[in-house]
């Protein structure tokens, strides 16, 4: 099983990257990774965004 995520499908308008992993753990940190790199999210950023919108975040997992 893959999870995966679309950037798009998170709201950006742009960018259309999609990030896997096998398990949510991992799915989670390669968002983080790629946000911190395409997206000029920081640590810290990053966090308060994941405190607030992790539900929703979560809710547009795809498995496949
Ligand atoms: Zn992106």
């Amino acid at each position: 099983m893959t999870l995966s995520i679309n950037c798009k499908d998170a709201g950006d308008p742009v960018c259309t990257h999609t990030m896997y992993g096998e398990t949510e753990e991992e799915l989670l940190k390669n968002a983080k990774e790629h946000g911190i790199k395409e997206h000029g999210y920081t640590e810290e950023t990053w966090k308060d965004e994941m405190s607030h919108n992790l539900e929703h975040f979560r809710s547009l997992i795809k498995n496949s």
